[in-house]
Order: structure tokens, then sequence, then C-alpha cells
């Protein structure tokens, strides 16, 4: 191997909430890095402007440590390659696309958003292949210069090769072959001066000196484009490594609407951080003799990539239960107790329930029955009429849906937003507000006497209002409500 040590890298998007997918991969590369002496480095891939927010790398970096994965360089602990935030890196990415201009591997494309938009709808209305035409890639020195003193915006343009084939070389999937005329001349640098994912992050890997790439088989097709850049510039590949994408119990693709998928709200629904390691581990490697409970020092050992299956693995919420069982069985009872104290009866929530609490009880033994709602999981919705007057099932089924997606939305959970979250869906939908905000308690809190309806939801947390509302959607829909008369 030319690399002289094992480097590997995570690089999360920070566009959303902590991705059970993001701990998976992380697991992988961590164990893999530990087995060899390596270091694994945290890149935050923060280069989509719009879509990316400090709060989500900041969950995506706690979710990471309550796993246990920590990281040898990134952005909080530093390191000799740094930054380790791309949006910090933007300089280098630029002359790097332009020494790719320079050495005739890409080229300033010129074209207006309403020429591309003109272009597709006519590959579409054709029935030709979609993709960029190419108008720029031939364009004269003197065109490119009176484009250049007219300060026309520009991008800038990967010069794919136009036959044969690029092969990906994927240590678990062998050679994969794609034929070079499919790929589209992909933009490397965009008008802003933004870096593209795909120079960015082969920019990127090269420069901290990444030996093995192990990420999602759904960037395999992202793949033969990145040996592209590696050979337009002259360097040496990583190994890469895709990892089988995770699935629902159906064998979909895993999706919010299925499964929860954030790390958080399994953190609040009481899973152990040991039995979710052990669990993710399990998607995608086996370590023999049946044997399914290990730690992750105990994985370290007998750790070889090789060995990663590439079988879909299912994401099945009733293993996951039964793994956590398997710890919880074991865990110490100076650990039981102070679990129950900091996670489930944390201070701060005791603090946010305390003026609500007092108001509905005139003795303590009262308080567990009134305020359940704010530790439970998922509630039992039997028998409570969820459906109001004058709506049917399915109209209370996607009203849920929206409110749980706009709420995804919401990343300070605090009073303000969360009410125009919800003051939003009732607009959309047309809803009143004597049918909307009632079903919505009910759904949330599970009775109709809970403390002011946005003032829970606060309380109840972000991870765990969404879960119910997508779980009383499903509930809805394996026992249709009548509406009532
Ligand atoms: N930023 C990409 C992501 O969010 C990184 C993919 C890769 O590892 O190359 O997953």
């Amino acid at each position: 191997m030319a690399f002289d040590q094992v480097r590997v890298r995570l690089a999360p998007s920070p566009t959303g909430d902590p991705h059970v997918g993001t701990g998976y991969i992380a697991l992988f590369n961590f164990v893999f890095a530990r087995k060899n002496k390596g270091k694994l480095i945290l890149r935050i891939e923060d280069t989509d402007q719009v879509r990316s927010r400090a709060s989500s790398e900041q969950m995506i970096m706690e979710s990471l440590r309550w796993l246990g994965l920590d990281w040898d360089e990134g952005p909080d602990v530093g390191g000799a390659f740094g930054p380790y935030r791309q949006s910090e890196r933007r300089h280098l990415h630029q002359e790097h696309a332009n020494k790719l201009v320079t050495s005739g591997h890409a080229y300033r494309c010129f074209c207006t958003s309403e020429r591309l938009d003109e272009m597709r709808a006519k590959q579409k209305a054709d029935g030709s292949q979609l993709g960029y035409d190419r108008h720029c890639r031939n364009l004269s020195d003197a065109a490119i210069s009176a484009n250049l003193s007219a300060s026309k915006p520009f991008v800038v343009r990967m010069k794919m090769p136009t036959d044969g084939v690029t092969i990906v070389k994927d240590l678990l999937r062998g050679n994969v072959e794609f034929e070079n005329q499919r790929i589209d001349d992909q933009v490397l640098l965009k008008s802003d001066g933004y870096p593209t994912y795909h120079l960015a992050n082969v920019v990127d890997d090269h420069l901290m000196k990444i030996s093995h790439v192990i990420r999602a088989e759904e960037w395999v097709s992202s793949t033969p484009k990145h040996v592209l850049l590696y050979e337009a510039f002259g360097w040496e590949q990583p190994t890469f490594v895709h990892m089988p994408l995770l699935r629902n119990t159906d064998k979909s693709k895993i999706s919010k609407r299925k499964n929860p998928v954030s790390l958080r709200y399994y953190q609040r629904a009481g899973i152990l951080p040991e039995a979710m390691v052990n669990f993710l581990a399990l998607m995608g490697w086996s370590f023999g003799n049946d044997i399914e409970i290990f730690t992750v020092s105990e994985m370290i050992e007998k750790f070889e990539l090789e060995r990663i299956n590439l079988g879909g693995p299912i994401f099945d919420q009733t293993k996951l239960n039964w793994m956590n069982n398997q710890y919880m069985q074991k865990i110490s009872t100076g650990r039981f107790v102070e679990y129950l104290r900091d996670q489930i009866f944390n201070i701060d929530q005791l603090l946010k329930i305390k003026p609500f609490a007092v108001e509905r009880m005139d003795r303590f033994d009262q308080f567990l029955d009134n305020n359940i709602f704010f530790f439970n999981g998922a509630l039992k919705y039997d028998g409570i009429p969820l459906v109001p007057a004058g709506k049917t099932n399915d109209e209370m089924i996607t009203m849920l849906g929206r409110l749980a997606e706009t709420l995804d939305e919401v990343y300070d959970w605090s009073m303000d937003p969360i009410k125009q979250a919800m003051d939003a869906v009732k607009t959309e939908l047309n809803w009143k507000p004597k049918d909307y905000f009632m079903p919505i308690r009910l759904v949330v809190t599970g009775r109709k006497d809970s403390p002011p309806l946005v003032e829970s939801i606060e309380i109840i947390g972000r991870e765990m209002t969404r879960f119910r509302l997508r779980d009383a959607a499903d509930y809805l829909k394996a026992h249709p409500q009548k509406t009532p008369s």
C-alpha cells in the first residue's frame, strides 16, 4: 500500500438529524481505524449553504460521542490536516478547480439557468439522454476571454471522457464498470465559488491522505466521477469500500416514514449505546460462530473488511429491542439507577415539568400518573377517539404526516418555532382550530387534560413528538377510526 498509514474519514453533511446510517458508517470506519492503529477523521461536508446547519453538526457529534465512536482529527479536536469543515477549505477547492481548467481536464461553463432549463425541457420532449449538452466545452479562447471580461458568471465543469469505461475498484464488489458516455460533465465549482460534493470530497480526501473510503452503497454511482478526478489530478486513489444500505423491514431503503432514523430518538427511547453499536455492527458484519452479542473491542480484535457481508441488512426494531434487553439484563445496579436519573428523570426535564405538575396535583403520589407522557416512549391509542368530527381517518393520517414533516425542520425546539410550524400545517391543510389542536394533544400526550399543548410538545422533545405523530398515523392506518357523527 502506498499510503503509509490507515487514515479513514467520516464525512457527514450537517443537514438534518444524526442518522442511524451515519452511526453505522462511523462504526465501521472506527473499527477499521482502531484495528490498523490508524486515524479516524471527522470531516463536516457543509458546502450546501442552504441546507447545512451548525445545530445539525453539533447533534451529529453528540450522537457519535454517545455511541462511544470518537475521532482523532476533526473540527472540534483539530489535527494536522485541517480545517475539517469543508466550508473553510473553499480556497483549496477553488485552487484545484483552476488547476484542472489549466490542465484541460475541466472548463468554464457560462450557460445561464434559462438555457439549461430549455435544454432539459427539449431533452425530455425528445426522450434523449438527460445531462449537460457540453455547449461550453469547446469555447474558443476569445469567447472565454470576452465572457470573463463581461463578468459573466460561470461554473467549472469536468471534461468527462466521451467513450470507454471507467472502472471503480471496490474492495467488496470487485471491479464495477461505468460507461463514460453516460457520465455527465459534472459541475465541480458552482458560480458562487462553492465546490460540489465531488470536487470537495476528492480534493479533501487526497489532502487529508485518506487511505480507505468506507461509505454507504448509495455513493457507488458517484465513484466513477471521483476516479476520473483522481486520474485528472494524477493522484493515487484510496481503496473504496461501499457498505450495504440499511433497509426497512419491507427491504426498501431505510426511511423515517417507516423507522425512526435519528440516533437521538434511540437515545431518548432508552436504547443503550452499547446495544445500538452491537446492533449496527450486525448490519454489515458477523462475528462468526453465531455469536451476536459482542463489544466494540471484541469486534476490533476480529475485524476484517473482507468479511463485510453485502446482503441488504434490515434495521429491525424488534431485533434492536431484543439486543437492548440482552444488555439491560447485564447492567449493574449503579448504571441502572444512573441511567434512569440522567436519561429519563433528568433534572432539566423535571425543572420544565414542575410548574405544570404542581398545578395539577395535591400529593406526590399523583405525579407519575399525571405526567407519564413526558417520560414514556410510544403511547397507547386504543379507545382514544383521535379523529375529530368532520374529518376522515385519511385526513387525520395526512395531517399527522405533514405535521411530523414540518416539525422535522424545526431545529430550534422552542415554543415560537413549534407554534409557527403547527399553524403552518393548519393553514396549509385548512383545518379549523377546534378540529386541529385536540387530536394533536391526544396523539402527543394521550390525554385531553394535558398542560398547554405547545409547552407540552416542547418538553416531550423533538424526537419523541415526531415519533408519536408518525406512530399515531401508523396506528390509524392499522385501526381506522370511524368519524364520530
Ligand atoms: N457528505 C457525504 C454524506 O453525507 C459523504 C459521502 C462520502 O463519504 O463520500 O454522506
